[in-house]
């Protein structure tokens, strides 16, 4: 069993236990009440009673979703407890651990666990593995989903599983699919030497270390569609962040801007799912500005529609 499976029936028994605790005294004298006595409005009370048995199980769940699901203060609580992020707050040593940033950022949240890495690697790394694994890259465009699964010599694939991230509700040409594209850009540059130890979020942008005197400083929200190009007032804006917040005056050489397209499904929650016109089908896209992060998690739960 996976831990999810082992937390839903832990809970499912946890509930199970609780509510017989909570509902046995009331319980038999209600059903005393009901079984001995007559009074006025007892079908009302009777059809309350066992109306959790007529509405579908589905139905308790969603309604005791509503009722508890916005406790965000348990929510947080439960969060903080299973420490997802371990985080501390530090007063007054932002110069210890970061010499080149000006002496009045002071307190800083200092989050553990946080990592990086080059995206181009990763997908180098996965076009290795899956080159070993047997695949073929066709490198097709692909016009529309349905009439592609269509064309008799496609009938080979058992699923077609959609990845088209900002592009998606393209190669669906059907409302229901929401994407948008966010572009980010980036500017990249090189230091004489290192001056960069940690990845540091301030205000609305970040910036860390690749290597050793390689920075990356980003990367702007911006809902302008497939703007194909970078900007200048990104540039002034991002290399602005860069001045304002290291305390010598640093030359920043060999920049260069980047973007990308983060797929914005409107709500932040991905598309992960069989598609309801084709179940041949699969959606995987819409992964917003997390799309590397829950790549692997993303990916399980598409083995779970194709298996
Ligand atoms: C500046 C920036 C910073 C980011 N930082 C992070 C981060 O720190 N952590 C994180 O987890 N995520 C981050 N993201 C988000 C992450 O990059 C995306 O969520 C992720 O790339 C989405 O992956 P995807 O495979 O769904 O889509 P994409 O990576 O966009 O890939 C979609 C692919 O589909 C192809 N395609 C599109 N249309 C067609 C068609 N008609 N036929 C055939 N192929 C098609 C495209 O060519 C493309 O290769 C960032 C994004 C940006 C822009």
């Amino acid at each position: 069993m996976t831990d999810f499976e082992i937390n839903a029936l832990l809970l499912s028994i946890k509930i199970g236990i609780l509510s017989t605790i909570l509902i046995l005294v009331p319980g038999i004298f209600i059903g005393w009440v009901l079984a001995k006595k007559n009074f006025f409005g007892k079908t009302i009370v009777d059809s309350l009673i066992h109306l959790p048995l007529v509405i579908p199980p589905i139905g308790i769940g969603y309604i005791l979703l509503i009722i508890f699901g916005k406790n965000t203060n348990l929510a947080k609580k439960w969060y903080k407890k299973n420490k997802f992020v371990e985080s501390i707050f530090i007063e007054n040593k932002l110069i210890k651990e970061e010499k080149n940033i000006k002496e009045k950022y002071e307190n800083y949240l200092s989050i553990k666990n946080i990592n990086t890495l080059n995206p181009q690697n990763l997908i180098e790394f996965y076009r290795k593995s899956l080159l070993r694994e047997g695949v073929v890259f066709k490198n097709e465009n692909i016009d529309n989903i349905y009439s592609y699964v269509d064309i008799p010599k496609n009938h080979i694939y058992d699923f077609v599983i959609v990845t088209t991230g900002s592009w998606s509700k393209e190669v669906f040409s059907e409302d229901h699919v929401k994407v948008k594209p966010i572009k980010g850009q980036l500017l990249h540059f090189k230091t004489k030497e290192k001056l960069l130890h940690n990845i540091l979020l301030y205000n609305k942008y970040y910036i860390f270390s690749r290597g050793d005197n390689n920075i990356i400083a980003g990367a702007t929200l911006e809902d302008v569609g497939f703007e194909n190009n970078t900007t200048l007032e990104a540039e002034k804006n991002l290399k602005n962040f860069v001045y304002e917040i290291f305390n010598k005056s640093i030359k920043i050489r060999d920049s260069k801007m980047t973007f990308g397209f983060r797929p914005y499904s409107g709500n932040g929650k991905p598309y992960i799912n069989r598609d309801l016109r084709n179940r041949r089908i699969i959606h995987n896209f819409g992964h917003y500005r997390y799309g590397i992060l829950t790549a692997i998690s993303s990916a399980k739960i598409v083995e779970k529609f194709i298996n």
